[in-house]
């Protein structure tokens, strides 16, 4: 199978071509390399440097790749700059997925895996509760209306027969080569600053001192699984989420992160960050093919290792 992995010089897109490959598949990137690196993708994968927002350019290298496939993981993901900067985030994540997938039914891609998010698009999830697919919508920042938006199109695809389109909400991914100097990926962010000596804060969830916002953190190749299942067209359901299902403080995650990277000083702390839920834990998936398998621990202590070796 031939796929173009949108979004593939990234953390996850990347892991999802390594994943591809590793099981002999093709993979084509497309990416702008905004934030993604030239480097996360493997020399003998071609990669298309080109901008979502850019309707002909996406749809000639979908012209010209033809892949059975498309991963659509490119995007813009920081939600403290969709508040600053809606328009943008809706010209990449909402009309970029239009001419993304307006570009797979010209040229007859069967199938079609968006990456979404479980992590904002519900809203505050309450205490004791955890957010189901049925559960009513309630986006509070530009970041999950575009999301949101996109999934509407992109069913709405499947639903005129155009072409199999199915939609992945994840929940706080974390991983090896997630970017430490973005908005987002508190995990990446906290190992790069603890292996380097430097102070960490925890971002309040109502008042300073707090422990912070509750976040289900999936392991990177827990997402890859669920993302190739999806690809192969063995995923039963339109929508899946990533998650574990577990809640933690961004205060444990910083304890868990300090005592694996032998960090002494305990974190400061940060105002809440314009646009952040309080909480947001998602249900697991029935299917046991579909349900994360690493365990916090574990993946957080691969996490600080990679750093670590990356680092050198
Ligand atoms: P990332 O920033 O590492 O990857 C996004 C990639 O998209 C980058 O390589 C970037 O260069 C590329 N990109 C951005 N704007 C583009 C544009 N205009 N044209 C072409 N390429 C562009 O982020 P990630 O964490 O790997 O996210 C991958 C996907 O997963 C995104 O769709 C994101 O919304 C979704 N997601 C991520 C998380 C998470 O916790 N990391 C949670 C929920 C959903």
């Amino acid at each position: 199978m031939k796929v173009l992995v949108t979004g593939g010089a990234g953390f996850i897109g990347s892991h999802v071509v390594d994943a591809l490959r590793a099981r002999g598949d093709e993979a084509v990137v497309l990416d702008d390399l905004s934030t993604g690196r030239r480097q996360n993708v493997p020399a003998d994968v071609p990669l298309e440097v080109v901008d979502l927002r850019d309707p002909v350019a996406v749809a000639a290298v979908v012209a010209r790749h033809r892949p059975d496939a498309i991963s659509h993981q490119g995007a813009q993901t920081s939600v403290a700059r969709s508040v600053r900067e809606a328009r943008l985030d809706a010209e990449v994540n909402l009309l970029g997925t239009l001419a993304l997938l307006e570009a797979a039914v010209a040229s007859g891609v069967r199938r079609f895996v968006l990456a979404s998010t479980g992590g904002a698009i519900y809203g505050e999830v309450e205490e004791g509760r955890r957010a189901r697919k049925d559960d009513p919508m309630r986006p509070i920042s530009p970041y999950a209306c575009s999301k949101l938006s996109a999934e509407a199109y992109v069913h709405a695809a499947r639903l005129r027969g155009e072409l199999d389109a199915r939609v992945l909400r994840y929940a706080n991914v974390y991983g090896p080569r997630q970017d430490p100097h973005g908005e987002a990926g508190v995990v990446a962010i906290f190992a790069q600053r603890l292996l380097a000596g430097a102070p960490i804060s925890v971002n309040a969830r109502r008042t300073r001192g707090d422990d912070g916002c509750v976040r289900d953190y999936v392991h990177v190749a827990d997402v890859v699984r669920l993302n190739l299942v999806a690809l192969d067209g063995a995923l039963d359901a339109d929508t899946a989420h990533a998650c574990t299902g577990v809640g933690v403080t961004t205060r444990a995650l910083a304890d868990t992160l300090r005592a694996l990277t032998g960090a002494a000083e305990p974190p400061g702390a940060g105002d809440p960050r314009p646009g952040d839920l309080e909480r947001s834990v998602l249900e697991p998936e029935l299917d046991e093919r579909l349900r994360a398998r690493v365990t916090l621990d574990d993946g957080l202590a691969e996490t600080i290792d990679w750093f670590r070796r990356a680092r050198g």
